[in-house]
């Protein structure tokens, strides 16, 4: 008998030396001390043992029950203690670890003119007003004395939503909404989305941007037009900049007149940006037309005014050297984080 209690208890030292987890161990302990365990089955045949050896026998049982137990608690001591130890070493933070690199968005190339040509505006005194990119015929043509046959109405050129509603062609509509309402003097720039039904290449796209201005007030004349447009040309182009008109038309300005810079690359020597001829033509603008001033209520013998229209797109373009326009509506990350 002792030998046997000898053995069992040697072969669950050794299962419990080779353990590996705390379910390895729960799973000796079962096996050896469980109801149907070994050392259990010992004392189940307690009855075939003589009456005076059975104290004896009963005492090798719990002795070795108790070596058993011991030796378990504490292998799932030194076990948990491991498995914590492990725990640890994987949570640990190596503080000489390289930082991940953190990504910054980047002002897109047009905002970043946008805000430019707002804060020379807004240093003027200017307000920046908005206006809805879903407008009526009747701001977009009607009261910008654009007649019904007009071939900027072509449905080539304007997205319809109905008869009277369109997707605008032109920051224009705003000039007359602003209009409208009567408060004088007015001192407005309205940049905002325009819609053509163009074809997308390197200089056009359906949709793009325009800055517009407007300026009402009595005694309003061509210089201040061309006084105002110079002054922006210098703060946004370089202090070196010149301007000069060349006549145009627009039907709702009259006179009207385009604008050029001197070459901000060359200087107005002539380079491949101006295509040799030390200019670079950069806005249309003019005298609003007092058909237009009448049709928005306001009489062309006490008020007088100027409008201009500028291309973000185009000044952005020019502003930053960039040769193709579809480059600003990618959304390529290599180009953008150039800005
Ligand atoms: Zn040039």
């Amino acid at each position: 008998m002792k030998e046997r209690m000898e053995a069992i208890k040697k072969a669950a030292f050794e299962r419990i030396e080779n353990a590996k987890s705390l379910d390895d161990l729960n799973e000796i302990k079962t096996s050896i001390l469980g109801k149907k365990g070994e050392l259990t089955s010992v004392l189940k045949g307690m009855k075939d043992v003589a009456p005076e050896d059975r104290p004896k026998v009963g005492q090798m049982v719990n002795d070795a029950r108790a070596a058993i137990e011991e030796y378990l608690a504490k292998e799932s001591k030194m076990l948990q203690s491991k498995i914590r130890e492990e725990k640890m070493k994987k949570e640990v933070i190596d503080v000489t670890l390289p930082a991940k690199k953190l990504k910054a968005g980047h002002r897109h190339p047009n905002q970043i003119a946008l805000d430019d040509l707002e804060r020379v505006f807004v240093g003027m005194g200017y307000e920046v007003v908005e206006g809805p990119e879903v407008e009526y015929d009747k701001y977009n043509f009607e009261l910008l004395n654009i007649p019904a046959d007009h071939p900027a109405k072509d449905e080539q050129d304007t997205f319809y939503i109905t008869k009277d509603i369109l997707l605008r062609t032109q920051t224009s509509p705003v000039q007359a909404r602003v209009m409208e309402t009567g408060r004088m003097p007015i001192r407005i720039i309205s940049p905002g989305r325009v819609f053509r039904s163009d074809e997308v290449d390197a200089t056009h796209s359906p949709s793009f941007h325009q800055v517009e201005g407007l300026v009402i007030d009595k005694g309003i004349t061509m210089a201040d037009l061309k006084g105002t447009i110079d002054q922006w040309a210098k703060e946004f182009f370089g202090p070196d900049t010149k301007t000069k008109f060349r006549p145009h038309h627009f039907p709702f300005t009259e006179p009207s007149a385009e604008a050029d810079v001197t070459c901000f690359k060359c200087g107005g020597k002539g380079c491949r940006m101006c295509k040799g001829s030390g200019w670079i033509e950069i806005l249309g603008c003019g005298m609003v037309h007092p058909k237009v001033l009448k049709d928005c209520g306001i009489d062309p013998d006490v008020y007088s005014g100027f409008a201009f229209g500028i291309g973000l797109e185009r000044v952005t373009l020019l502003k930053y050297e960039i040769d193709d326009m579809r480059l600003l509506y990618e959304n390529d990350e290599r180009f953008l984080e150039q800005f």
